[in-house]
């Protein structure tokens, strides 16, 4: 086993005084203990002193867990669940091996861009072609085990036929750029979120910031979720070697799970090249907002809008009146705060496919705090929030557009 002197530090802490009880989501729609942030603290604290074994049992209590830092950020004693819970799941796989649909995945798939590019394409033929009308009116997905039929519905429409790095040249020059910037698309605003990638670069041209999209793969997050630490160090040495090549100012991300875990390659990795790649790294809201003058539309957005704050972005990398300062810049655009912004909406990666009926519980409580709003748009500098939440406004026939906030500033600048 590895060492975890630190890890067994912060747990030394925990007082049990279930503060981070009352902030678990997961603790919220079970109200079972077990399943519940301080049981995880307390049994990985048994694990490490020797008293439990990994179980499926341990599994599936610390697969339990949206990875959501609410615990972390609740705690007054400063212990760090998610963490823990991260260090549990590399155990499980160091006992039990990787299931093989993740060991697929992960191994297969995410480590190569050209067979990624290749799984997008057979999407995207199944959604354009008429296969996805079919497959849904046929009622075949209802007969599939596994509740495909919600699942598959759970990914909405690609906005282009190709990937985005293939749409766009690496260089995006501009003439007398006031800054330059590597841009990290990551996979969502790659294959599904083209029209996030699109807003991305025309802001930022319109701003005179040059962009350049390096050679990239896959940040690593999803096999780290999983345990798979292994494939996170090796997708992340990789991205880390493709963008040293480029001299820039920042390195900018759409994506708040890709930016945090952009931000931790120097730690994890110890390298002098990773900590200098961390250190620039930044959510696109927190540079348009902080690194250059963002200009003032010029035409206006007469929407309301309520914005949802993507975990790993509020708690993680510490944005929340960035995206929001982004959106008062819009002319005409109403930001309307919905009760609980800063709440998950249980995506977390792949939890909303591992444990989809209670990833649909958290999702409902957001979709009623967003109704409440009446507001015409949802904002979320998530693709993954996006994602659920946009599965969430289909699935209840809401009338709420969901977008990335890049995107409503991009459709301000153009309406000029
Ligand atoms: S809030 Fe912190 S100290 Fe209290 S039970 Fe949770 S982990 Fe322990
Ligand atoms: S990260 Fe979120 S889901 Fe996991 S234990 Fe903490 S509060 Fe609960």
């Amino acid at each position: 086993m590895r060492d975890y002197s630190q890890l067994q530090k912060e747990i030394d802490h925990c007082s049990k005084c279930g503060n981070c009880l009352a902030a678990c989501p997961i603790y919220g729609e079970l109200n079972i203990e077990t399943a519940g942030s301080r049981a995880r603290v307390f049994l990985f604290s048994q694990f490490l002193e020797g008293n439990l074994e990994v179980t499926d049992k341990f599994a599936e209590i610390m697969s339990l867990c949206l990875l959501c830092k609410n615990c972390t950020a609740t705690c007054p004693n400063g212990v760090a669940t998610d963490k823990l819970v991260m260090a549990a799941r590399r155990e499980v796989v160091a006992k039990k091996g990787l299931p093989l649909i993740k060991k697929t995945i992960f191994h297969h798939l995410l480590t190569h861009n050209g067979r990624l590019n290749l799984a997008a394409r057979f999407l995207n033929v199944y959604q354009r072609s008429g296969l996805r009308w079919l497959a849904r009116k046929s009622g075949i997905l209802k007969v599939l085990p596994g509740q495909l039929s919600e699942k598959e519905n759970l990914l909405p429409d690609m906005q282009g036929t190709s990937p985005f790095r293939k749409e766009f040249p690496k260089l995006n020059p501009v003439e007398a750029p006031k800054k330059k910037v590597a841009y990290f698309t990551g996979c969502m605003t790659n294959y599904v979120f083209q029209n996030t990638g699109r807003a991305v670069l025309g802001v930022l041209k319109e701003n005179e910031v040059e962009v350049i999209i390096p050679d990239q793969i896959c940040c690593g997050v999803p096999a780290e979720a999983s345990g798979d630490e292994d494939t996170f160090l090796k997708l992340a040495e990789k991205n880390v070697r493709f963008f040293s090549e480029y001299e820039v100012d920042a390195i900018i991300t759409d994506c708040p799970s890709c930016g945090l875990a952009l931000m931790e390659y120097g730690e994890k990795l110890g390298t002098e090249q990773a900590r200098k790649f961390s250190e620039k790294v930044k959510d696109i809201t927190e540079f348009l907002v902080k690194d250059i003058e963002l200009k003032t539309p010029k035409g206006s957005l007469p929407l309301t809008v309520t914005y949802h704050d993507p975990c790993h972005a509020i708690r993680g990398m510490k944005l929340q009146k960035e995206p929001r300062q982004l959106l008062k810049n819009i002319p005409g655009l109403e930001l309307r705060e919905m009760n609980g912004a800063n709440q998950c909406c249980g995506s977390a990666g792949s939890f909303n496919l591992s444990y989809y009926d209670l990833s649909m519980k958290i999702l409902d409580k957001k979709l009623n705090n967003i109704e409440k709003t009446e507001a015409q748009v949802v904002a979320t500098a998530c693709p993954a929030c996006e994602m659920q939440i946009g599965h969430g406004v289909r699935k209840k026939n809401l009338p709420q557009k969901v977008v990335h906030p890049i995107e409503l500033l991009y459709e301000a600048y153009q309406s000029k």
